[in-house]
């Protein structure tokens, strides 16, 4: 093993698996080539590794990681005691990790992300910058369904003033003062790309092509999808709960109108007014009322998760 050169960072890309038993030797080769090609381009150090997290398999998965341990040095790895969900899997890496490395990069396990964009990723780390983005060019790949609901996500997650990159999934450069800072933040529910850019630091993003999945299938069916987004607006926004109070204040300005209308159209024509005037108003303020507990109820179910402060994650075997 090449000694280490102080001034070579050493590169640690952390890789997060659940069920990922189809794709995990052929996603081991890709980074590998990868990594070896700026090992010889003098850009990482020797000492760079790939570290997989496995996220409490079912499927062939660790076994296929221990495997690759005994082949190659440069394989660390996690595995945690149950399914922790991939944010937590992610983060158990980086924190894990980070002592041992200048800086990291978290990559899916199916390969969607361009690899070749590493290089990219450390020549920016080279010009000081602290965190470097993955940022997808198009989404030509995915389905009209998925371009929608990820368009509409992007521009809530703004209105509600969440700080959050266009396009920017978990495919990310951060260095290891960057992740020393996330350590302080303890919250439990957990949106990793909504935290990176209110930490700050010197950032700067690099595009490109995100692929389809290699092999396997996807572990974010619509419905985790709409639970991270939720997530995501609630985790970093207390908008929704001024938007119901500013809701209920014009409700109540048109209600006293209403009122006004009514006595007056009482002692002027004296009609007594009908159905619709009563039921409408009805479904109307039992709905935003409804709404309006349930999204109070969203943060106090997340008070409520915070306030347990239980773990993220659990360790159960780690592989050096
Ligand atoms: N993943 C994880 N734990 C989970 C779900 C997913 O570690 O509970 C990992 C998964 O193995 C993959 C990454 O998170 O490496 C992203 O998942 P996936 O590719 O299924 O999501 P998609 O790309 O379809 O949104
Ligand atoms: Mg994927």
């Amino acid at each position: 093993m090449a000694t280490q050169n102080s001034d070579k960072p050493v590169l640690g890309i952390i890789v997060p698996c659940y069920n990922e038993e189809d794709v995990v030797a052929q996603t081991f080769e890709a980074l590998s080539s990868v990594q070896q090609r700026l090992i010889r381009k003098d850009k990482i150090s020797a000492e760079s590794f790939i570290a997989f997290v496995d996220d409490g398999s079912e499927d062939r998965t660790w076994e296929l990681i221990e495997d690759l341990r005994d082949k190659a040095m440069c394989v660390k790895a996690l595995k945690l005691a149950g399914n922790f969900g991939h944010q937590n899997a992610l983060l158990s890496g980086l924190f894990t990790f980070l002592e041992e490395a200048d800086c990291l990069i978290s990559i899916d396990a199916d390969l969607q992300d361009d690899i070749n964009v590493i290089e990219t990723m450390v020549d920016r780390f080279h010009e000081a910058y602290e965190v470097v983005y993955g940022v997808r060019r198009s989404r030509e790949n995915d389905t009209l369904f998925k371009k929608l609901t990820a368009h509409c996500f992007y521009e809530l997650m703004q209105k509600m003033g969440v700080k959050i990159i266009y396009n920017h999934a978990d495919f990310r450069l951060t260095s290891r003062r960057v992740l020393t800072e996330l350590q302080k933040y303890k919250e439990v529910n957990l949106f990793l790309r909504g935290l990176f850019p209110i930490i700050g630091f010197k950032s700067t993003q690099v595009l490109y092509d995100r692929k389809e999945r290699q092999a396997g299938y996807s572990k974010y069916p619509l419905r985790k999808m709409l639970g991270f987004a939720l997530d995501g607006i609630t985790s970093f926004s207390i908008k929704p709960l001024r938007l119901l109070t500013v809701a209920g204040f014009l409700l109540f300005l048109t209600s006293i109108l209403l009122s006004f209308y009514a006595i007056l159209s009482y002692i002027l024509i004296g009609t007594v007014h009908g159905w619709a005037s009563i039921v409408l108003p009805m479904y109307l303020l039992g709905g935003l009322q409804l709404l309006g507990i349930g999204i109070i109820g969203e943060y106090l179910g997340k008070i409520y998760k915070e306030v347990k402060q239980r773990p993220r994650y659990i360790i159960e075997k780690e592989l050096r």
